[in-house]
Formats: structure tokens, C-alpha cells, sequence
């Protein structure tokens, strides 16, 4: 009756095909950090004690199915299996299909990448799927699991594409948590040797904030008497075999007291060190932070950097925070946990994905805060508006930009820091305005100056020349791409140091810095940029040039039509004839490009943003002089237009604008090379035509879009 009543109970599903894939990948290759596995299912046990433990502050009745909190290790040479047995939160039917093998999870595929592209497989922790590391051990696993609002269940496979889910219905019932049983390979035997996972749990475990304790096997010599009943030894040990008999006999030849060497078993902490925090730092070893730090995380890297500290007066807390030396996969997954700090009040861990205590831009930083002041039974509803958790706050992000100027003592540490990083400084720069002068001081930039290493605000300003009062800075696409740019031109020549700005979200980060120290940061590729150190008779001189290509200008607006906003003489190319210019307050090219390249954007916003090109012509250049001189002769001299509109479209290009229509740029550059090789023009009739071009199709659109807006 019983049996038929489990089999129909027994279901069988596929693991999802990822999670098969990465299976084949766990058992298939040869890994020989296999003890990684160990680590990995202690801290899904401890996840899942916090769960339960978070669950009861506000329901203690949630504890009584299993009022102990704490991780049993079971070695059992008979059977070959090692059980990792939690009494945590448990999981029901439905997460037990989902979790262990149905619905993949975001870092499955990344970890196998990141596996063939020879990354270890210790970081499986990291991605999410630290759980199927036990088949890097075991044929075979068992996971019997009892969650407080259903049944117990057990989950079994050998791998091999399928698991099946079984009601327990004739299993010893758990009261509530996990017990992960693995039927160790034959090759794996060692992991059931007493002093390896003593040794393992030291070394990958040993922080773990729950009592963890591991069924240990004894010899003990004991005098008994015959009649003696030894049951009673309390339930902490187990007896086993009478292993060897002594008798101790009287004169009489009559047996008195018996000499028994006995196996018992019994439950031995393997983790008695008081939490790290609570310890003076000069009492803590850098190993011991560094186990910390892994245990904490999953990393499996040593920390860049970590800050101990213990705030005291109105409010009292400890924290160590840590510094990542690597940015995690998934930085900036918004669907992923905010941050990383571990809360605790008084000892007692409390939530780890608290969003209240670190601002999202620092949400790469990991640690502890453990508060002597919160009410234990703290909700996450109360923690919003909580006052206390908004002053930790403030001194935590204080500490973490402590933290990261010391790193910017050593500059080797720094740069490495700084690749990870740079766009979380950033996106603090536009998120945090009471911090912002702090972080200013964080950033580095290649420059005119510096090409070989980044350079910071501060050391700019020790560079700048007398008098000038401005922070020059040019955005756009790549280091390259900017630093032989036509706009920096006059200012490298008049000894002026550019900053090279060359992420997308320093667009957004300087147009909120806007200054650094009293010093206005200013593009060089926006309108109205005028250099600060010309004499009253240069401006006279360069004055009266400008009138003279005033006729140039209106004719090349003429031609360019509603391609630009304006023509003028500019202050700031040397080299080139000309630059295309965006409004002081419009985008820049670089912006143009960047909010192209944004899938979603209404386009009325880029048509109204984009459209303030200004351009600027060099009166220096000799081939504006030829065209001011051919305006002057001729006023409808046809190749003037034909030149016009390819300096403007070559301007488009070396200004970081992409062409609205390459093939018409083609088309004129071929023409240019039929006159240079001196073919005859004639021969090709339609290029010919090309010359008197209408505004192209997607001027027109963006001219009716203007209408919209306005
Ligand atoms: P991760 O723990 O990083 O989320 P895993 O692959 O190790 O990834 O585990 C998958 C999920 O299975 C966990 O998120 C958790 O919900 C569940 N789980 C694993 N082990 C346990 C356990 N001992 N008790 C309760 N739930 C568990």
C-alpha cells in the first residue's frame, strides 16, 4: 500500500539545458580544486539558515519545527556518502524543481564561458550555481529538504540529463531544513577522512556565523562493571563497536570491572573563533581577513583592499568593508541584488541585501556592519525610514572613499582598482552631490600631457599656466580617436593640457561635475571657447581677419543650408580649415553618438539636441584663403560649392559625427580623384549632378521634427 503510494509520487524532470550542459562540463573535465564543492554547500546551508533566522524576527513561531540553527557534517565510510545537513529555511516542492535544475540561472552560461576561457572552477560560487559543484565529487546526490509550509521532499540524480522529486513519505523527518547526501565517486573517497574536512572547513568555512559540526569517530578506554548499563551517555555521543576486552579479574579468578576500548561517535565545532569584527584589527591577521573577505563572497581572489573600523558616540557599530580586486561578472545587472553588506544587530545577522546602507554606485563593495543600536526584530519596511541606518550610511560611504585614496598611494594598485571601477566613481559623480568633490579627486583621465599615464584633476591644475582659469577636456570615442583631434589644435600649441574624456558616462559625469576646484570644465568642441591669455593686439588682428571671410562664411551657410546653424571664423583649429562645433549646451558629438546608439530614444529629443552644429572655419588654412579669394573673385564660382560641401562633410568625420549619407561622401571623393589623376569629368555624367544636391532625406526628417518640438 505504501509503496504504491511513493511510486506514484515520484516524478521526473529534465534538468533545463544549460544547467545539463554545465553538468556534462563539472563531471566531464578534469578539475583539481574538487574541494571547492565542500565550500560551496556550507555556504548554501548558511544562506539558508539566514533566511530562516531573517524569517523569524518577525515570526518566531517559524523556529519551532527546529529551534537550532546550525550545519551538521556527516562522513560515512560504510555507505561511502558525505551529508551536509542544514536546518535552515528549507525549500518547498516547487523551489526544489526551480532551483536545483528547471530554471536556469543568469550566471550558468557566463561560468561556462568564463570555465573555457580557463577560469577555475572555484569561482562557481560567483556565478550563481555553486550548488551542482557536488558533482564534481559524487555519482550520485540526494537532497531531502522540508520547508515549514510543505512537505518533505527528496531530490535525486545521477546527473545524466534528468532528477526526480519524491514525497518522503517513510524518511526521517527533518522538522526543517537540507540535508544533501553525496555518494561520493571511488576515486573521492579521501573526502570522508576526518582530518580533510576538519583541515576544509578551517580553510574555506571557517567564518561561517552558524555553528558547524562534524560527526567525528572516537576510541575511548573505559573501566565498566559487569552489570553496568551503559545507554545513558547523552545525546551528544553515540556508542559503536566494543572494539577490545579487557578483563580485570579479582583474586578469585572472579571478573570485577571490565576494560573496554569503544568507537563512539560524537559532534565536534569546528568553528569557535568569535566573529572577526568584533576583534581589534591589530589582533587580526591579513590571512584572516582574507578568509574572511572569500568566505564572504565567494570570491576566490584575495581582496584589493579592506577598512576595519568601529564607530562610537551617539550610535555605535563595527564594519569591515572589502574591496573587490575584480569587478563581478554582473556589475551592472539592475536585476541582481543591490549590494553586498552583510547587517547584523548585536551579533545576530539580521538581512544581507539591505539597499538602505550603501548607495548603488558603491554597491561593489563588500562587507560587514554589525549595529548595537537597531531593534533586533527590525523589518524591512522600518529599515526605510530608519535614522540610525542613514547615519551607518553616511559613515560607511565616508570610509569607502577613505578606503580608496589609500589605494591611490600606490599607483600599480590604483590602476587596477581604477579599470574595474572607474564607471561606478563615475556614476557617483552624477548620483552623489554631496560627495562629489571627493570623488572628482578619484578620477583619472589620459590628457595632451599625459598620454602614457592617466592623470588626476589635481595634478592638471599644478600644470595649468598663469592665468588660465578653465579645465580643458574633450570627449569622444577612444583615446585614440580624440587625441589627434582638430579641435585641440590651438590649445596644444599655446601649451593649454586637454583631458581626454573617453567613456560613454563621462558625458553624464562632467555635466554634473561642471567644475574642480573652482576651475570650470570646459569642452573644447562646444561653442564660445575662447582661450584666455590673448593680447589686446592680437584680438585686434585676429578681429579684422574675421571680417575678411565674413563674405566666405555667408556663402558657405548659404550652401550648407540647414546643415548648420551658422558659419564663423574660429579661435581654436590651427592645422585643419575647419571643425563643426555643437551648442554650449546642446550634445556633443560624442553624446550624439552615444544616444544613437541607444535603442530606445525618442528620436524628437535627438533631433532637437543634435541639430546646433556650428561651423567653424580656419582663416589660417590655405585652402579657406583659396575659397575666400574665389568668393571675393566670383560670387557664384560653381567648385566653390562642390569644395564647401566635402569640407563639411570631412569635418563631420574628424569632428566624431557619423555621415548621414556615406555614399554621396564617396561619390565626391571619387570625383576629387578623377581630377587628380586628371580623368575627364565628362565621362561620368551623373556625378556631375551630384553637385547641386538637395538636402538629403534625413534632413528633411529631422527639419519636420524641429517643427514638432518647437
Ligand atoms: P546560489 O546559492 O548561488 O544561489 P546554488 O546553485 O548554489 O546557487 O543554489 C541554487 C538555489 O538552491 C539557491 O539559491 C537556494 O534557493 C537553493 N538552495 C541550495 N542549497 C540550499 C539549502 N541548503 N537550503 C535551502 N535552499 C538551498
Amino acid at each position: 500500500m505504501v509503496e504504491i503510494e511513493m511510486e506514484a509520487d515520484v516524478e521526473t524532470f529534465a534538468f533545463q539545458a544549460e544547467i545539463n550542459q554545465l553538468l556534462s562540463l563539472i563531471i566531464n573535465t578534469f578539475y583539481s580544486n574538487k574541494e571547492i564543492f565542500l565550500r560551496e554547500l556550507i555556504s548554501n546551508a548558511s544562506d539558508a539558515l539566514d533566511k530562516i533566522r531573517f524569517e523569524s524576527l518577525t515570526d518566531p513561531s517559524k523556529l519551532e519545527s527546529q529551534p537550532e540553527l546550525c550545519i551538521r557534517i556527516i562522513p560515512d565510510k560504510v555507505k561511502k556518502t558525505l551529508t551536509i545537513f542544514d536546518t535552515g529555511v528549507g525549500m518547498t516542492k516547487a523551489e526544489l524543481v526551480n532551483n536545483l535544475g528547471t530554471i536556469a540561472r543568469s550566471g550558468t552560461k557566463e561560468f561556462m564561458e568564463a570555465l573555457q576561457a580557463g577560469a577555475d572552477v572555484s569561482m562557481i560560487g560567483q556565478f550563481g550555481v555553486g550548488f551542482y559543484s557536488a558533482y564534481l565529487v559524487a555519482e550520485k546526490v540526494l537532497v531531502v529538504t522540508k520547508h515549514n509550509d510543505d512537505d518533505q521532499y527528496v531530490w535525486e540524480s545521477q546527473a545524466g540529463g534528468s532528477f526526480t522529486v519524491t514525497r518522503d513519505v517513510n524518511g526521517e523527518p527533518l522538522g526543517r531544513g537540507t540535508k544533501v547526501i553525496l555518494y561520493l565517486k571511488e576515486d573521492q573517497l579521501d573526502f570522508l577522512d576526518e582530518r580533510k574536512l576538519k583541515e576544509l572547513v578551517k580553510k574555506h568555512s571557517e567564518f561561517i556565523s552558524y555553528p558547524i559540526y562534524l560527526w567525528v569517530e572516537k576510541t575511548v578506554e573505559k573501566e565498566i562493571s559487569d552489570d553496568e548499563d551503559d545507554a545513558g551517555e547523552g545525546n551528544n555521543t553515540e556508542e559503536g563497536d566494543v572494539e577490545e576486552v579487557d578483563e580485570d579479574k579479582d583474586k578469585e579468578g572472579k571478573p570485577k570491572k571490565k576494560q573496554v576500548k569503544k568507537v563512539v561517535h560524537e559532534w565536534e565545532l569546528l568553528n569557535k573563533q568569535k566573529p572577526i569584527w568584533l576583534r581589534k584589527p591589530e589582533e587580526v591577521s591579513k590571512e584572516e581577513y582574507c578568509t574572511f573577505y572569500k568566505s564572504l563572497t565567494n570570491d576566490w581572489e584575495d581582496p584589493l583592499a579592506w577598512k576595519h573600523f568601529t564607530v562610537e558616540g551617539q550610535l555605535e557599530f563595527k564594519s569591515i568593508l572589502f574591496l573587490p580586486k575584480r569587478a563581478p561578472f554582473d556589475l551592472f545587472d539592475t536585476r541582481k541584488k543591490p549590494n553586498n553588506i552583510k547587517l547584523y544587530v548585536r551579533r545576530v545577522f539580521i538581512m544581507d541585501n539591505c539597499e538602505e546602507l550603501m548607495p548603488e554606485y558603491l554597491g561593489f563593495v563588500k562587507g560587514v556592519v554589525d549595529s548595537d543600536d537597531l531593534p533586533l526584530n527590525i523589518s524591512r519596511e522600518m529599515l526605510q525610514q530608519n535614522k540610525i541606518l542613514k547615519v551607518i550610511r553616511k559613515n560607511l560611504v565616508k570610509k569607502c572613499l577613505e578606503m580608496f585614496n589609500e589605494v591611490a598611494e600606490n599607483k600599480e594598485e590604483y590602476t587596477k582598482f581604477y579599470e574595474a571601477f572607474s564607471k561606478n566613481l563615475k556614476l557617483g559623480i552624477h548620483e552623489d552631490s554631496q560627495n562629489r568633490a571627493k570623488l572628482a579627486d578619484l578620477l583619472r583621465y589620459y590628457s595632451t600631457k599625459s598620454t602614457d599615464e592617466m592623470t588626476s584633476f589635481k595634478d592638471y591644475v599644478t600644470r595649468m599656466k598663469e592665468g588660465q582659469k578653465n579645465i580643458y577636456y574633450i570627449t569622444g570615442e577612444s583615446k585614440k580617436a580624440v587625441e589627434n583631434s582638430p579641435f585641440l589644435e590651438r590649445l596644444k600649441k599655446k601649451g593649454y593640457e586637454v583631458l581626454f574624456m573617453v567613456e560613454p558616462i563621462d558625458e553624464y559625469a562632467v555635466g554634473q561635475l561642471k567644475e574642480y576646484d573652482g576651475k570650470k570644465l570646459v569642452s573644447v568642441t562646444k561653442e564660445r571657447l575662447q582661450l584666455e591669455d590673448e593680447s589686446e593686439e592680437e584680438k585686434k588682428q585676429r578681429e579684422e581677419k574675421k571680417k575678411s571671410f565674413e563674405n566666405l562664411c555667408k556663402k558657405t551657410k548659404e550652401i550648407l543650408g540647414d546643415r548648420v546653424e551658422k558659419v564663423v571664423v574660429s579661435d581654436r583649429v590651427v592645422d585643419s580649415p575647419c571643425v563643426l562645433v555643437t551648442g554650449e549646451y546642446g550634445w556633443t558629438a560624442n553624446m550624439e553618438r552615444i544616444m544613437k546608439a541607444q535603442a530606445l530614444r525618442d528620436n524628437s529629443m535627438g533631433a532637437y539636441m543634435s541639430s546646433k552644429k556650428t561651423m567653424e572655419i580656419n582663416p589660417d588654412n590655405p585652402i579657406v584663403e583659396e575659397l575666400r579669394k574665389r568668393v571675393e573673385t566670383d560670387e557664384n564660382d560653381k567648385s566653390v560649392k562642390d569644395l564647401v560641401l566635402l569640407l563639411y562633410e570631412t569635418a563631420l568625420l574628424s569632428s566624431g559625427f557619423s555621415l548621414d549619407d556615406p555614399n554621396r561622401f564617396a561619390g565626391r571623393i571619387h570625383r576629387m580623384l578623377k581630377l587628380g589623376l586628371s580623368i575627364d569629368e565628362d565621362d561620368d555624367p551623373e556625378l556631375v549632378d551630384d553637385v547641386d544636391m538637395p538636402p538629403s532625406e534625413e534632413n528633411k526628417v529631422e527639419e519636420s521634427q524641429m517643427e514638432e518640438v518647437d
